[in-house]
């Protein structure tokens, strides 16, 4: 696994993230009632992101979160910001 590789991933993806909240969402699904802060997908995907780079720091990255397993290179290419282990997400 090239750690650098996603950390360069991760980080542009963050990036594009900001712009688009920046710009207010074009195009995104807003639901009426919804507090755009706390719910919002983008949000959650970024909290992800800083999560996932603040564990490539720490050595962390690619490990689950939940049961300490290592996270499939496969599943981490699919989706770089993943916590969690396939059968911990409930994919396995
Ligand atoms: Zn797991």
């Amino acid at each position: 696994m090239d750690l650098l590789e996603r950390q360069t991933e991760l980080r542009a993806e963050r990036r594009a993230l900001i712009e688009t909240l920046r710009r207010g969402r074009p195009g995104a699904v807003t639901r009426p009632g919804r507090r755009a802060e706390a719910g919002s997908p983008e949000l959650r995907q970024l909290r992800r992101l800083e999560l996932a780079l603040k564990r490539i720091e720490t050595g962390a990255y690619g490990l689950c979160m939940a049961c300490g397993g290592e996270i499939s290179p496969g599943r981490l290419h699919a989706c770089p910001a993943t916590a969690l282990c396939a059968s911990c997400k409930g994919e396995g």
